[in-house]
Order: structure tokens, then sequence, then C-alpha cells
């Protein structure tokens, strides 16, 4: 999975030296961090200064709130039940929570982690790692209650047995400070979550799945009003610069590639439109697939896939590693306009909004499935939109429909232009529809294109892309 958090743009060289001296801890705006550390390390003290009040349960303020007496041991159980459900309802809610607890046993963390998950939040790991004499010179200091030798070389002794489990369990980053300096250099950094685009507030125009076809792409551009340059890349590869003179930008719904006959240049134009921010893009289960062979693996040379490959045969291994990480870097999905607006590939429940899980990235690719396989072994797949009761408008495509119809505060706007149909894009906020002609059929439809009626039923037929059994596969190394 990508980085959950937005890279940072180039270090400002006035600030530089100032930096170095600074122990940068990235957290994103929406996460589950856990202080990591026996008594005494100082997590109480680093929660305060780093994090707001509300932000930090601490379990020995939940201790005292359920029996007035912080340290009282016998507390534990009840106050580490109000703790979790506290926990629970603030990433329900889409807060970040820092758990102030020891959390040096393997279960104590698996409960966190298991909470993150859950909630599809990425889960932190500040680990407070310091000589034991710190720990009892510090409880020996502590103003108020001792927590004793004997129990703090016992946490110790976990912490220690630990690293390695810490290392392997699954948190988006962990954070290790080894000494009382590094702790004093800390600086909390927070950063989006990369669905967040929240402040991008248009206006756009959300174009369908282009599937390669870079004529009609070109045509759809013109029909909305940009203008495209063809451009010299800084090594000489050919490229495409769009502009629009309203300022608007473009959001690719996905699937940018496969089955039609030009799917370089639509990466060529949109992966520099991405990178000039005249654009987003989210990937596709496509994108995805053409990722995953560049990166080595071995894919399923099908459903359009072998005529991509046929298509980047002849470009660099400077241009493949660009597409490489171009991909790696496209989100599952995106929330734009302060929530009003959310694209995604195949769409997706409110609750996944603005999260970032594995499961979430799986549900905005290919689809909300029921677990169960029809006859043919297929997935079978919910119709989510039919009980979708959100707040933000969802666009998305994945499944080729004849129409672009609202189904609640949904659309669906992949109108199979590959397939001989119409490629279709949403204006945003005006919320018009524009569409241009496919100027052929470039590939064979597996099944008809869906109607509005099929649209207004519980199940949705299978997808067949990605779940067909193995044909040909190879990988990118061969
Ligand atoms: P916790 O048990 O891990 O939460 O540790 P606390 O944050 O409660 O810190 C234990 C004691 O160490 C307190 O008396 C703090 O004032 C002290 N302490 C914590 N952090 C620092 C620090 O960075 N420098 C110094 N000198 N003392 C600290
Ligand atoms: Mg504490």
């Amino acid at each position: 999975m990508s980085d959950p958090v937005e890279h940072s743009q180039g270090m400002d060289e006035a600030t530089a030296p100032a930096r170095s001296r600074q122990r940068r801890l990235v957290v994103p705006e929406l996460a589950l961090v856990l202080l990591i550390g026996p008594s005494g390390s100082g997590k109480t003290t680093f929660a305060r200064r780093h994090f707001g009040p509300t932000e930090v349960l601490s379990s020995d303020f939940f201790r005292a709130l359920v029996s007035d007496d912080e340290a009282d041991q016998t507390a534990s159980r009840d106050a580490f039940e109000v703790l979790h459900l506290v926990a629970e309802k603030r990433l329900r809610r889409g807060r970040l929570t820092v758990i102030d607890a020891t959390n040096t046993t393997a279960e104590a963390r698996a409960r966190w982690l298991a909470l993150a998950k859950q909630n599809h939040v990425p889960a932190l790991a500040i680990v407070f790692d310091l000589p034991l004499e710190v720990y009892l010179q510090r409880d020996a200091t502590r103003p108020g209650r001792r927590v004793g030798e004997p129990v703090i070389s016992r946490q110790l002794r976990q912490l220690t047995a630990n690293r390695g489990r810490i290392l392997r369990e699954p948190f988006a980053h962990r954070y290790w400070l080894r000494s009382v300096e590094e702790i004093e250099r800390a600086v909390v950094v927070r950063r989006p979550l990369c669905s967040d685009k929240r402040s991008w507030h248009g206006p756009f125009d959300i174009v369908g799945d282009v599937h390669g076809c870079f004529t009609e792409l070109c045509d759809m551009l013109e029909a909305l009003g940009y203008q495209v340059e063809r451009v010299l890349g800084p090594s000489g590869e050919a490229g495409f610069r769009i502009v629009h003179p309203g300022g608007r930008r473009l959001v690719f719904i996905g699937d940018l590639v496969d089955r039609g006959p030009d799917s370089v240049s639509v990466l060529r134009l949109a992966m520099d439109a991405v990178r000039r921010a005249k654009a987003l893009c989210v990937l596709g289960n496509h994108d995805r697939k053409l990722m995953r062979y560049l990166e080595g693996y071995e894919v399923n040379v099908a459903h359009g896939f072998e005529k991509t490959l046929q298509q980047i045969a002849g470009e660099t291994a400077v241009f493949r590693h660009r597409v490489l990480t171009f991909l790696r870097h496209l989100s599952s999905h995106y929330v734009l306009d302060d929530g009003r607006l959310v694209v995604a590939h195949a769409g997706l429940p409110e609750e996944y909004h603005g999260r970032c899980s594995p499961t979430v990235r799986r549900i905005a690719l290919f689809g909300v499935t029921t677990g169960r396989r029809d006859e043919q072994g297929l997935p079978e797949r919910i119709n989510w939109a039919l009980s979708y009761r959100g707040r933000a408008l969802v666009v998305y495509g994945h499944t080729p429909v004849q129409e672009a119809v609202w189904v609640n505060q949904t659309i669906n706007i992949d109108t199979g232009c590959v397939f001989g149909h119409k490629l279709t894009a949403l204006r945003y906020p005006e919320l018009e529809l524009v569409s241009v002609p496919a100027r052929a059929a470039y590939y064979p439809a597996a099944r008809a294109l869906l109607t509005p009626e099929d649209l207004q039923r519980p199940l949705l037929l299978p997808a067949t892309d990605e779940m067909m059994p193995e044909e040909v596969t190879v990988g990118a190394g061969e």
C-alpha cells in the first residue's frame, strides 16, 4: 500500500539547518497513535506537549475517572473499558486519537491495532526506548506516586522482548525514540491523509474510464474547453500540456489503460496534468494491474492488458519508471470540496470516505462484494449506491453503463467508450454531463452495458475483470 500521508514539498533552504536538529514525526491528521514505553519514559509529558488535551487518552486519567485514584491498579480493567469506548467513538467520528498507556505487551497493542483496522485508520507507534536508569530516575523524582523498580523493570523486559514484534505489527509508521535528547528534539508534523483533498474546491471535470481511448479523451477535452498542447519532456519525450482558461481541473476516475488503442498517450497526458496540479487521478483496477506488472509481479494478461503490454513494449525504461512512480502515488479515492464530493473508481460507501486501509482500497477499486460467488465462481457484487444516504456526492466508474444516471447522491460515469459507446464527464459543481461518442468499438464487450433499470437492482452483475481463471501470466522481469 502506498504511504498514507501526503509527501512534503522540497525542504525550504533557509529552515534546513534548524530542521536537521529536529526529529520530525509525521502523523496523519486521522490516525490512532500508540505511545509505547515503560512508566517514567515520558509518554504523558510528550503527549501533553505535542497533542491537544482531548486527543490524548491516558490510562492514568481513566483510572482516576473510575476510581478517584490514578494509581489504583485494581481499577485498570474498568478504566481500559471506558478508554477503549472513547477511542472507538473518536475514531468513528474521524478524530486523531493518542493512547497514552505503556502498551509494552503484544496483547495490549493487538487490541488497538484491531480498533484501527476496524475504523480504517492508520496506526502509528511512538516507542520510548530508553535506558533503565532514566525510567528509574524519573520515577523517583515524579511528584506524587511512585511506580517502583520491580514494575518498571518488568515493563522494560516486556519492551525489550517486543522490539522485533513491534516491527512486524501492522503499524503504518513506527518512530523509535532512543534517548532523552531525541525526545526533546521531537516535533510532530501533521499531514492530511492522501485521500484528503477537502481544500480543493474545483470547479472540476470528472472523466469516466478512458481505457486508452486517447482520441476520444482529446475530443472530450475540447468539448470541455481545455487547450491541449504537445510538448517535449526533459529527455525529449513527447508529452501533453493541458490548461483551462476558466481554471478548471480534471479528475480521472481511474482505468486510464487497457483495451483501447493508445494507453501510452493517455498516461502521458494524465501524468503531466497530475504533476502540474491540473488534474487528479484515482487508481483503477486496470491501473493497479499495470503497476503490479511494472513492479515485477505476475499478472493475468487478459481483459485488454495484452494491448497495454504491446503499447508499452517500445517505451523506454525511463518512461516505465515514471509510470510506476505515478501509479504508486495514486490514492484509492479523494474527498474534495470540504467533503461535498468523493471520487473513487468503483464507488465508495460513506463509512470509508477519507479513511485509509487495504479494505478501503479494495472496495474503492473493485466494489462491494457479498462474499458469495455465483455459479461461474465470480464474486457477487452489491449495488451499494441503492442504499447510499451519505452527505457527499459520489462519482465513480468501473462498471460500464448505457447512461450516467443519478442513484441517490451517486453517479456512475463509465459509459463504455472503449466498447464503442461514449466517453462521459461530469462537470462539478454544475452537475452537467458532457459526452463524446466513441470513434470505434476497440474491444468486444463481455456483456451488455448496464441499463438504468439494472442500476435499480440490489445486486450488480459480477465483474469479470481480474477475477477470471488465470489465462496467460507473465511478469515484467521475463
Ligand atoms: P510516563 O509514565 O511515560 O507517562 O512518563 P511521564 O510523562 O509521566 O514522566 C515521568 C516523569 O519524568 C515526570 O516527572 C516528568 O516530569 C519527567 N519527564 C518526562 N519527560 C521528561 C523530559 O523530557 N525531561 C525531563 N527532564 N523529565 C521528563
Ligand atoms: Mg503517564
